[in-house]
């Protein structure tokens, strides 16, 4: 039998006789491994070896913590063609892919390096004579971490890091279908020196672990990135029981195309934005909203582009676009697909099952045309290499119909004219804009999230992750 991966609890590598097996999604004879599944008890376990190692950590000099999250950076890049490979087999993106997401996995790392040292406070002048007032920013305690498997390992770097650079401790819970990028990191933080119990790593069904988690009363704050559904779902406990709690969910990415874009520069922008990884990003361009001017031109250079795009075995040289996560997703797809040719859409290409040299889960992205806004396509999430376009007379219609969602992650517009840009920019209703840019593809030094139904409470990433990972505290002094 093949060696199990087990968690990590208070130092040590503690197994279960509960595995999981990951399969390649682009060759399902391909174990990547088996992991160990925790219980409730064994959740309980984390959560108390992060709370007792959670007053040493939070007085750990920054410059300590800085160092292990750099090593922990350099060990990343170091091996960033091993676990893209790893991620790759995995997840089902693409291998270019897979090595960029861990090279960004690095960075923030490296980037919290450099932010434990750059934690700082504020002093104001009192309203009262002799008393100074004093605003510094202090550690939560121990964080429960719960993540979705389309960035297995950036959201949890994303996540781990600031946590740790600020000084608490960390329960996480990856996503079933993608433990071994977590895994890796785990090791890496213990290869890096980092203490018994700061952060432990408990992989399983989100039903068993990540209840766990969500109940604990020593849980004192949770981040969580997935579905809309289950985030509700965590949001409500985590605000029941008094824990400070961050939610990033889905999106409808809308992307404006303007009869004045560039052409290249658009069809680009969509062709990355609503198919590259497979479309399985939250902030992927899934609703393209386009004027009548340009539409057929379009529609006709998307779809001779899409036409070309080789949609094989993840880890194959010159494969643009992997397999589909898993059975589950694909049949969330091919379902969508069906209802939007219900609706009334126009499959313009693609949205065909496909068979490789290896079984996966390969699918053909699909492009829609002739949709209109309140159709199920335009409205609900697919989270996979499905997109449509919505016909659109002119930019006022085209900003209504972008805004017309009840998601806000990300909003993107293809023009020339720096009006219509400055315009969108104001007042496209989402947590970030683009301009001339899928609506995917975001720097790891600035804040990431969205507003309405997508996002809820602080940002993550950059410097921003600490308003969520500190807590304030004011300080008034009377020196006499
Ligand atoms: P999901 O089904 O909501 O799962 C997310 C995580 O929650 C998984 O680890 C899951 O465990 C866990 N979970 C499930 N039920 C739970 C419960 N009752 N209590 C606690 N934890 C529970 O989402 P997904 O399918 O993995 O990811 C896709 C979704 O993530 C999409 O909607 C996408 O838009 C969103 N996403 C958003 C962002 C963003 O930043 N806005 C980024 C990436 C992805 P299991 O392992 O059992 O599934």
């Amino acid at each position: 039998m093949a060696d199990v991966y087990a968690n990590l609890i208070g130092g040590e590598w503690v197994t279960s006789t509960a595995v999981s097996r990951n399969v390649n999604p682009s060759d399902l004879s391909d174990v990547v491994g088996e992991y160990a599944q925790a219980d409730a008890a064994q959740t309980a376990a984390a959560i108390d070896a992060a709370a007792s190692a959670f007053p040493a950590w939070a007085a750990t000099s920054p410059q300590r913590r800085s160092d292990i999250l750099d090593a922990a950076g350099s060990a990343l890049l170091a091996r960033k063609d091993e676990l893209g490979r790893l991620l790759s087999r995995e997840e089902g993106k693409t291998l270019p892919e897979g090595i960029g997401e861990v090279t960004r996995a690095a960075q923030i790392f490296k980037y919290f390096a450099g932010e434990a040292l750059r934690l700082s406070g504020e002093r104001l002048d009192s309203t009262r004579p002799g008393v100074d007032v004093e605003i510094t920013r202090e550690p939560l305690g121990v964080i429960g971490l719960i993540t979705p498997w389309n960035f297995p390992s950036a959201i949890p770097a994303w996540k781990i890091a600031p946590a740790l650079a600020y000084g608490n401790t960390v329960v996480m819970k990856p996503a079933d279908a993608v433990p071994a990028s977590s895994w890796a990191i785990a090791e890496i933080l213990v290869q890096a020196g980092l203490p018994a119990g700061v952060f432990n790593l408990v992989m399983g069904r989100g039903s068993v672990v990540g209840e766990a988690i969500v109940s604990s009363p020593k849980i004192n704050a949770i981040s969580f990135t997935g579905s809309v559904a289950t985030g509700r779902r965590i949001g409500a406990r985590a605000f029941e029981s008094g824990k400070k709690f961050q939610l990033e969910m889905g999106g409808k990415n809308p992307l404006v195309v303007l009869d004045d874009a560039d052409l290249t520069v658009a069809v680009g922008a969509a062709l990355n934005g609503a198919f590259f990884s497979t479309g399985q990003r939250c902030t992927a361009s899934s609703r393209l909203v386009v004027t009548a001017g340009i539409h057929d031109r379009f529609v006709a250079a998307l779809a001779e582009k899409m036409a070309a795009l080789k949609v094989d075995h993840a880890l194959k040289p010159g494969t643009d676009i992997g397999p589909v996560v898993s059975q589950d997703q694909l049949e969330q797809d091919l379902r969508y697909i069906a209802i939007a040719k219900d609706e009334g859409g126009r499959l313009v290409t693609g949205g065909e099952r496909l068979t490789r040299e290896t079984e996966g889960y390969y699918l053909s992205p699909a492009l829609f045309a002739d949709t209109t806004n309140d159709m199920r396509i335009n409205r609900e999430e697919v989270f996979g290499p499905v997109a449509s376009v919505v016909r659109v007379r002119d930019y006022d219609e085209a900003l209504a119909v972008a805004n017309d969602t009840e998601f806000g992650l990300s909003s993107g517009i293809c023009t020339t004219s720096l009006k219509h840009a400055t315009h969108y920019k104001r007042h496209a209703q989402a947590g970030m804009v683009m301009v001339n840019l899928p609506t995917a593809g975001v720097d790891p030094h600035a804040p990431f999230g969205g507003r309405k139904g997508s996002s809820y409470g602080a940002r993550e990433q950059g410097a921003y992750a600490r308003e969520f990972y500190t807590t304030i505290k004011t300080a008034y002094v009377f020196g006499g």
